[in-house]
């Protein structure tokens, strides 16, 4: 992870990995910054208030012990991802190519959740492979990440036909898959991405507007709500407030898993 850069660079950073190639700075906004920080964005809906706002920080692994427990962790997620590509359980399986199970290292620091597949990683088994991809790609390298170091998942492992929402039984029948996922890599961060992860992880109904701002508590792991890449897609103005909440998703990262030092 490279170190925390300054905010207004972190900010024109993200506008580059985003593929802004030219920005203009209005008086309006600049009158908002005496102290040349990055523009504020308008306030937003209230949001509920949080399960726990101060979770117990997750231990840093390290040392030849963690690499054996990460080997077994390692060979259950394997055995797990073998399972669900034989998964029959919800009605997702006949349309699908492929069960897209989620990619990663074992020891990931954070894990991002998404929706579902969508067409490109069903026909490639991968998640976030396709348009909506490549900017949580950028994203994540905006904060530091490549996406290599982080694990990714989505909510159900099949495809929803048309990219709807999968239904609350498909999720019912899906989620242990994730919870386990969960259980072994113990990221030191979640980040739900949209509405349906988020509702899902949390259990609870509501707007994004409503459910992002606070950090929560999944099973002892911090999480925080933030919008889709294909929201950001559709809606270009989402874009500040993902960057505000994967600046705190960076800054608490590096408080709860800092880098190793190199020798
Ligand atoms: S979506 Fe999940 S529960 Fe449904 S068939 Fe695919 S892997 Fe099984």
């Amino acid at each position: 992870m490279r170190p925390p850069r300054p905010p207004v660079a972190d900010w024109l950073a993200y506008l580059g990995e985003l593929g802004y190639e030219e920005i203009y700075r209005q008086p309006a906004l600049a009158a908002s910054a005496p102290g040349g920080g990055p523009p504020q964005p308008p306030a937003e809906a209230s949001t509920p208030a949080p399960s726990e706002d101060s979770p117990a920080p997750v231990p840093v692994r390290s040392g030849p012990a963690a690499v054996i427990r990460d080997g077994v962790r390692a060979a259950e997620l394997a055995r797990l991802a073998e399972r669900a590509a034989g998964c029959t359980a919800c009605p997702l399986a006949a349309g699908r190519q492929l069960v897209v199970f989620g990619s990663g290292p074992v020891d990931a620091g954070l894990m991002v959740v998404g929706e579902g597949p969508g067409a490109e990683e069903d026909r490639r088994g991968l998640p976030f492979v396709g348009r909506a991809g490549e900017l949580l790609t950028r994203i994540l390298a905006a904060i530091g990440l490549s996406r290599e170091e982080v694990y990714i998942a989505n909510i159900v492992k099949c495809r929803p036909p048309g990219n709807r929402e999968p239904e609350p039984s498909e999720v019912a029948a899906c989620i242990g898959y994730l919870e386990r996922q969960i259980e072994l890599v113990r990221p030191a961060l979640l980040v739900a991405l949209g509405k349906t992860a988020a509702q899902t992880l949390l259990g609870a109904s509501g707007s994004m507007a409503q459910l992002r701002g606070p950090w929560y508590d999944f099973r002892g792991v911090p999480l925080k709500v933030t919008y889709h890449p294909a929201a950001l897609l559709r809606n270009p103005a989402l874009k500040r407030p993902t960057w505000e909440d994967m600046q705190e998703v960076r800054d608490r990262l590096l408080r709860e898993r800092p880098p190793e030092e190199k020798p």
